[in-house]
């Protein structure tokens, strides 16, 4: 039986065949605002049978959608793009209240879906197979990229929007339908997605959203043999479960999990920078971020002196209501993930490193929070606290920091701060790491860019035509001219 809640509540449902879906064994569940931790709406989550019912929708639209010409399809997420653009401050209150979004990260998001639009409204056209030489006398030889069908897509709560539109808009502009499985914190931002498609002119059935707070209805979504691509972003952990899943029902998968993100800042670098471009990396939406630069290496002659700059610079950064639009770093997505950073903090207290500023929580907030002389051993040093705390690792030397940069079972993303492009370059070619950025920190996504990890970070690159790849189906064709000479 669900509680009673607040009649006042704006009450949403899952959206399946172009229309909001609603049937009576649906429980309702509160959508919390993180930093006020009130509700803010009600959200009719989907059961085992609307999940079938948006995959039933879903594989009828994919049929006249895959068929469509790239022109229409190119035009419906211009449109998209322009309909953010428009309603970009609507799409930031929701960000901001459901997901305590500071305002400039709610406006990223916004602005990163606007480019995604229109760089999947020029996929559409550039769908392409190829023509190779054949093995054999008289043969023509060529690939077509076809669409996979049905796409379905599990997103997280961090940045609700981008994450769940990066993998939206590349499927739809290569003929894909798309069920949408939102993070249970974060099922309006999902919602918005439904408003923005239809207003721009896209068949019913063709996307899809299931909101859910019961994560075993996933497994549906690897059961159902419509469903021909689960494409992923989130945890390692739930990454892992969902690989399992994958192999048993042999279901293709593109996996974006956690990682826990070096920058290495060389001795000759600009301290003042490298302690900006540090701080920027780790701290942006409270360091819920999976690129985040949680490891800072520095090499050893200035370990000391970047310390104390960096804890004086983080000490500065503001904190609190992200309704306010001072605020850097707002609040965490639930008062477990406040626990969970202060168990990191206390084990590596306990562990020999040095707290240099922060450690406190007031209320939804944890303050922006740095630890020194942090190594291996210490739980801080490889798990994700996906949150304000960055640790300050020494490296005696360039080879050092490489070693060290390495020293994590994740391989997302990274950085180095030096003038020197020998080691810049060298750094590049030996971090493991899906992506590296020189002079600057890890945090950077470019919506035209190969986006994806290595190690547990998870595999399959996301953005533009490399999503594109993943969600066509490429199939060979030949063509023999007069008859093949066979053996027999
Ligand atoms: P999470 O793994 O807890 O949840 C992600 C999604 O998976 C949610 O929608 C959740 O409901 C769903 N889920 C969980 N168990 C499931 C199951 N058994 N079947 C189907 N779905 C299931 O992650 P989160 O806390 O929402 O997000 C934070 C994590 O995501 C961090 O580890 C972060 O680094 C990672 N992340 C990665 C990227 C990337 O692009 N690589 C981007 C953002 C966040």
């Amino acid at each position: 039986m669900n509680a009673p809640h607040d009649p006042q509540l704006q009450t949403y449902a899952p959206y399946i065949g172009g229309r909001t879906w609603e049937s009576a064994d649906q429980p309702v569940t509160p959508v919390i605002n993180p930093y006020t931790r009130k509700p803010i709406a009600l959200v009719r989550q989907a059961t085992a049978a609307d999940i079938d019912a948006a995959i039933t929708a879903a594989q009828e639209a994919q049929k006249a959608w895959g068929k469509t010409l790239a022109s229409e399809r190119e035009a419906i997420l211009c449109r998209a793009a322009d309909i953010v653009e428009k309603r970009r401050m609507e799409i930031a209150k929701v960000l901001i209240e459901e997901g305590g979004n500071v305002f400039g990260k709610a406006m990223f998001e916004c602005d990163y879906m606007i480019s995604t639009f229109r760089i999947a409204a020029g996929q559409a056209r550039d769908v392409r197979g190829e023509t190779m030489p054949a093995d054999a006398p008289g043969r023509i030889s060529m690939t077509v990229r076809q669409p996979l069908g049905v796409v379905a897509g599990i997103g997280p709560f961090n940045a609700p929007f981008l994450l769940t539109g990066k993998k939206l808009a590349p499927a739809l502009a290569a003929g894909n339908a798309f069920v949408l499985k939102p993070s249970p914190y974060t099922p309006l931002a999902a919602l918005k997605f439904a408003e923005i498609l239809e207003e721009a002119g896209l068949p019913p059935g063709v996307f899809n959203v299931i909101p859910t707070t019961n994560e075993a209805l996933g497994d549906k979504l690897f059961a159902d043999p419509r469903v021909k691509l689960v494409t992923f972003t989130g945890s390692a952990r739930t990454g892992r479960i969902l690989a399992e899943l994958a192999g048993r029902y042999m279901k293709r998968i593109v996996l974006e999990l956690g990682g826990k993100s070096p920058i290495v800042i060389l001795a000759d670098a600009d301290l003042d920078y490298a302690v900006r471009a540090a701080a920027f990396g780790i701290f942006f939406n409270q360091g819920q971020v999976c690129m985040a630069n949680s490891r800072i290496i520095v090499e050893a002659p200035i370990y000391e002196r970047f310390c104390a700059a960096f804890a004086a610079k983080v000490r500065t950064v503001p904190y609190g209501d992200p309704a306010n639009p001072g605020t850097a770093v707002g609040p965490l997505i639930n008062p477990a993930q406040c626990d969970f950073i202060r168990g990191h903090i206390d084990d590596a207290l306990a562990k020999g490193a040095r707290l240099l500023t922060g450690g406190e929580r007031h209320g939804a907030i944890f303050e922006p929070s740095v630890l020194a002389g942090v190594r291996p051993g210490m739980e801080v040093y490889n798990e994700e606290s996906f949150g304000p705390l960055a640790s300050v690792l020494e490296a005696r030397d360039y080879e050092h920091a490489v070693e060290l940069a390495n020293d994590t079972s994740y391989g997302l993303s990274s950085g180095i701060v030096t003038n020197d492009l020998q080691k810049a370059f060298d750094f590049a070619l030996r971090v493991e790491a899906g992506a590296v950025h020189i002079n600057d920190n890890s945090f950077d996504d470019d919506p035209n860019a190969p986006f994806g990890g290595q190690k547990d970070s998870g595999y399959g690159r996301e953005n533009g035509r490399y999503s594109v790849a993943d969600m066509t189906e490429l199939k060979w064709i030949t063509v023999q001219l007069g008859q093949r000479q066979l053996p027999f």
